[in-house]
């Protein structure tokens, strides 16, 4: 572990230096495995990928937000310093960005969901992505928005990217277009108008069928739609 950054209060991104150049895809992830006293193999979770693929690069970031009660993600949230090693398999996932079909996208993500769709967003800020991408992500305030500084600047500076920020918690934030949960009205304002054509859907796994339910409304059949459920 080569560093370790604050994302929210209760989740951060833990930048991995691999014994080997990193070959993925933006929108895979890392099985994490970590031995757990009084069992007799590594507990394993699977983590995604926040950075780029591009450059091609033996660093990674994934980003880990802390389950209260669960097993391993409070150890990789509060328990883990600089220098530390932790053992990873990967990559792994059929939840990638496809630079092939170049049509306007929609990106759906709550908590933790921002991971993979952070990484291709990156990945398309650096490979000179020209057509709409449209991100409609959920926090409950501003302090729990993943990535929520990077994403103002891309915004700023990338015309093909806008993002909407729906905050359930705070009434008051005003950088939030909304303030609900993601729910079919949101979509529909954001789809209408882009004409989007495809789909990334990710976070937990009552967001995600939800939001696929409404986006198959509004006309996007099942090939344009893709989901990774975080349970
Ligand atoms: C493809 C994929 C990618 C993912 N990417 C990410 C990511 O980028 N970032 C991220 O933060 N997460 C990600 N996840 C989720 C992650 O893998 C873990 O599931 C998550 O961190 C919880 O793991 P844990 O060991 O802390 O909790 P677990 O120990 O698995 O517990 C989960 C919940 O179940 C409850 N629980 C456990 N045992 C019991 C019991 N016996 N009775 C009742 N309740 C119980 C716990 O209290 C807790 O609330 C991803 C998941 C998948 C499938």
């Amino acid at each position: 572990m080569i560093a370790i950054l604050q994302e929210a209060p209760d989740a951060v991104t833990l930048r991995l230096s691999l014994a080997e150049v990193a070959r993925f895809r933006a929108g895979q992830y890392y099985n994490v495995r970590i031995p757990i006293p009084g069992r007799p193999r590594p507990i394993q979770r699977a983590y995604s990928i926040g950075s780029s693929p591009v450059p091609a690069s033996n660093v990674i970031d994934i980003g880990v937000k802390e389950t209260p009660g669960g097993l391993i993600s409070p150890i990789l949230v509060n328990g883990l310093s600089v220098g530390d090693s932790i053992e990873v398999r990967g990559p792994y996932g059929r939840f990638v960005w496809d630079e092939e079909v170049d049509r306007p996208t929609l990106l759906v993500g709550a908590g933790s969901g921002m991971v993979p769709l952070m990484s291709m967003i990156r990945y398309a800020a650096a490979t000179g992505h020209d057509s709409a991408v449209r991100l409609v992500c959920s926090a409950s305030d501003f302090n729990h928005a993943f990535y929520a500084e990077e994403l103002a600047l891309l915004d700023r500076r990338h015309h093909w990217l806008s993002v909407t920020h729906c905050i359930t918690r705070d009434p008051g934030e005003s950088r939030a277009a909304h303030h609900r949960r993601i729910d079919a009205g949101i979509l529909e304002s954001v789809v209408r108008p882009a004409a989007v054509e495809r789909a990334y859907i990710c976070g937990p796994p009552a967001m995600v069928e939800d939001a696929s339910g409404s986006l198959a409304a509004l006309g996007l059949g099942p090939e344009a739609i893709l989901t990774e459920k975080f349970n």
